[in-house]
């Protein structure tokens, strides 16, 4: 369907010569197994996955090889069938070049599958449960980030979703990947959306793809005809560099302005990548896991440039080989686009999830690279072009004197590493390289930062628990003496009163002994007693007398 939607324009961009040609010329060639797999646990944003295999198991093709650890997490699943044979330390694909843990699985070519469950139809499952569906089919956003596609299905019972866009610009020169899965599996895609779509109860949907995939744009439409669907809009949008930035593509198809240090989802908004949702579409239909995805070989250094689709885990320098090798002429070696990729310093690395396209500049092509830097005269051309409408000399300024306070006043975060104003900057100024370096300086101190952190917090833990330790010995000491002294008074108490009933018994004794003693007046004659009555009658009549 022809779009007549209102398109609205981001600031700054870049018109750049496309090279797309270079890789369309053929259809998307076969998966090729090479010799090794090595697939690094870290392969998305977020916690890397935990190793589920140990040296020497035996797996088959699409079996978890390394569960998801933690909520921004997925799982790894074996690309094929084989053994592990290691788990160790592997150069991966960073822009730092350094190594991570990888699990290496030494294929048996037979390509054998797990038992994959029987298909589903996705109308007749809850969004929960087709999230966990992508989640365990370890999907993530294939266009660049990596972030697990799952969460971005999330937006929470209370988040509306207006519209879910479908990135389709690949606007990066050089990488044809998503262009080709368009023109080779429409249907793929389409599904993907109408899925994510369900899982979203997004309001509409829309496609956003650049003028200068025409082919792509059709097998689309085509598509949206056959499967009889008419709620998803694929719109016609300007080749402009970087319309495919998920900000500015929002901005492009709805006008609306993702908040600084926010999300899409802050304005009912979710993106996704046409690979991704492919993807989806395969997990959730067959519930066959991410083993392979379509990768651009391009460059005036590679005999044969064109798309493949790749297993995860490939090493490069093997399947650059099988695609017919090097040309002599080959510069320079590059992860992803000329704009946004990174320099490879090895091809003994692996294609990971994220890897959309290598690029290998040959004689010419990476002239600009070499130049050396000048210094920065400040006209201005930088901001000029910058799509995140930053002050791109004044964050080199600060990363340059590492004031890493003050250059994310200047919202360091927000720049996309388009790197539109080092394209433009008559210095040749590697400007996007100040800024990695910086956002991996802060990282760092953050890192750094929590972990003193957790060490203070832990300190104050152990005084804390030593203190109360200390306080409960104190308190049993106190009872203990309490108890004894207690003990003690008892006893006196208790000999006292013993003493007492002593002295009592020795008095009844006594009495008792007086009683049984003779008296005097006992056994008296007569002539006694008559004077003793006499002298009684006497004082009592005396008593009388006294008394009247
Ligand atoms: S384009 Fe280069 S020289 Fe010009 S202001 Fe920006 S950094 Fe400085
Ligand atoms: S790399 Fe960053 S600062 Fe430079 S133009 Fe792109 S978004 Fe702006």
């Amino acid at each position: 369907m022809q779009s007549k939607h209102k398109l609205f324009n981001f600031h700054g961009g870049l018109h750049l010569p496309g090279h797309k040609e270079i890789s369309t010329g053929q259809a998307i060639g076969d998966v090729f197994i090479p010799s090794r797999l090595v697939l690094p646990l870290q392969q998305h944003i977020g916690e890397s996955s935990e190793a589920t295999v140990k040296e020497g198991d035996p797996v088959l093709k699409g079996q978890i090889i390394a569960k998801a650890n933690g909520y921004v997490s997925v799982p790894l699943h074996a690309p094929t069938s084989g053994t592990v044979s290691q788990i160790i330390e592997q150069p991966v694909p960073h822009p730092s070049g350094l190594s991570a843990t990888c699990i290496v699985i030494k294929p048996d070519g037979k390509d054998e599958w797990i038992d994959l469950d029987s298909s589903a139809d996705y109308r007749q499952m809850d969004p929960s449960a087709l999230r966990n569906r992508i989640r365990d089919a370890g999907i993530v956003g294939l266009g660049g980030a990596g972030f697990p596609s799952f969460i971005k299905l999330n937006p929470g019972a209370k988040t509306a979703i207006d519209e879910l866009i479908i990135n389709a610009a690949e606007c990066e020169p050089y990488i044809t990947c998503d262009d080709m899965l368009m023109r080779e599996r429409a249907e793929d895609v389409i599904n993907g959306i109408r899925i994510m779509k369900h899982a979203l109860q997004a309001r509409r949907c829309l496609i956003g793809i650049e003028d200068n995939k025409p082919e792509a744009h059709a097998a689309l439409k085509d598509a949206c005809s056959k499967l009889g669907i008419d709620d998803i809009e694929i719109i016609s949008i300007p080749t402009l560099y970087p319309a495919g930035g998920e900000k500015q593509l929002i901005k492009v198809l709805t006008g609306k302005e993702s908040p600084s240090h926010g999300l899409p989802l802050d304005v009912g908004v979710v993106c996704q990548n046409v690979a991704t949702a492919a993807a989806i579409y395969q997990a959730v239909t067959y519930n066959k896991p991410l083993i392979s995805r379509i990768v651009t070989l391009t460059g005036e250094g590679i005999k044969q440039p064109g798309n493949h689709e790749v297993l995860i885990g490939t090493p490069v320098d093997e399947w650059i080989t099988y695609c017919g090798g090097y040309h002599d002429s080959i510069k320079r070696l590059v992860m992803g686009g000329p704009m946004m990729g990174f320099n490879l310093g090895t091809d003994k690395i692996p294609i990971i999830k994220t890897s959309n396209c290598v690029l290998a500049f040959g004689e010419g092509e990476a002239d600009a690279q070499e130049q050396q830097a000048m210094p920065c005269i400040r006209c201005g051309a930088c901001m000029d072009v910058c799509p995140a409408q930053l002050l791109p000399q004044q964050l080199y300024w600060q990363a340059y004197a590492r004031d890493f306070d003050k250059i994310q006043d200047y919202n360091l975060f927000d720049c996309i590493e388009c790197g539109c104003c080092s394209y433009v900057c008559p210095s040749q100024i590697p400007l996007v390289q100040y800024y990695r370096f910086a956002k991996t300086e802060i990282w760092a101190l953050e890192r750094d930062k929590k972990k003193s952190d957790r060490a203070r917090l832990r300190h104050e833990f152990r005084l804390e628990r030593l203190e109360k330790e200390k306080k409960e010995r104190e308190e049993r000491m106190r009872k203990k003496k309490a108890a004894l002294k207690t003990g003690k008074d008892e006893k006196t108490k208790d000999s006292k009163k013993d003493a007492i009933e002593a002295a009592l018994e020795r008095v009844r004794e006594k009495q008792k002994k007086s009683q049984t003693q003779t008296k005097n007046i006992d056994n008296l004659s007569a002539e006694q007693q008559k004077k003793i009555d006499d002298i009684d009658a006497r004082r009592n009549q005396e008593q009388k007398d006294s008394t009247s």
